[in-house]
């Protein structure tokens, strides 16, 4: 419920429910679903995702960074939410983690123009810090809120293979008990009925302390998705 509602959750759920609109509740907490259209043309899901509002995340964004890549993409590629730069480009990994990102993929061998590329939440959900914009990580109501597009990228496209990059990728996925350390680099099986490989976000790669970290980290990286080139196949 937003903080400057006056009246119950069950006023509130009456609420959102006669706008038509659906809702998700955990607990005492109840909050709007992300509106996606009836529709199997991904093109016009992706253009419905600009002007959702579905979570507070869209009113400090530049704007909504929806996922791209081939409509029957074999690998669909999930990350955690658009950074600083693809806020601005409006497109996924396209900052100094996705250029790790392309790099360790052209080294595992996959072509990133046939991959889809996407984030379990759409928005830059972020702080200010003098005159920079910083990260916050996503919390488990952004993640559900934002599910429903998710769920339509996956339905659309179809991938035989899901990476999740990252832990909020592994938990928008596996649920919030998923840990990447534990369970990366193997092949398992996803409530979306997709085979699934998790491993880090490329980001974290750019965190490491130093040189020698930094390089070791990067070769699990691309040992990982190696494993998924192969689960793919
Ligand atoms: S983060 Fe997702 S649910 Fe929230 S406003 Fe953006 S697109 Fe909608």
């Amino acid at each position: 419920m937003p903080k400057n509602y006056c009246g119950t959750m069950e006023t509130y759920r009456l609420m959102i429910e006669q706008s038509g609109r659906k809702i998700a509740q955990a607990g005492d907490n109840v909050w709007m679903l992300a509106p996606v259209p009836d529709t199997t043309s991904l093109a016009k899901v992706a253009a419905a995702s600009k002007s959702c509002t579905a979570c507070p995340l869209y009113k400090n964004a530049t704007q909504t960074v929806f996922g791209e890549g081939p409509k029957h993409a074999t690998m669909m590629l999930l990350g955690e939410q658009p950074g600083d730069y693809e806020d601005v480009a409006g497109k996924p990994f396209v900052g100094p983690a996705g250029k790790i990102l392309n790099r360790a993929l052209e080294e595992s061998g996959i072509d990133r123009a046939e991959v889809y590329v996407t984030n379990a939440v759409k928005h830059f959900k972020w702080e200010p810090r003098g005159k920079r914009r910083i990260h916050q990580k996503p919390s488990s109501r952004d993640i559900a809120a934002c599910r429903p597009w998710l769920e339509a990228e996956l339905r659309l496209v179809e991938p035989h293979l899901l990476v999740c990059l990252g832990s909020t990728a592994g938990q928008a996925v596996f649920g919030p008990a998923f840990r990447v350390t534990k369970e990366r680099g193997k092949v398992l099986e996803s409530p979306f009925g997709k085979k699934a490989v998790a491993t880090v976000h490329p980001s974290s790669l750019l965190r490491q302390p130093n040189e020698e970290s930094r390089e070791r980290e990067y070769k699990l990286f691309v040992a990982d998705l190696r494993v998924a080139v192969k689960a793919a196949k």
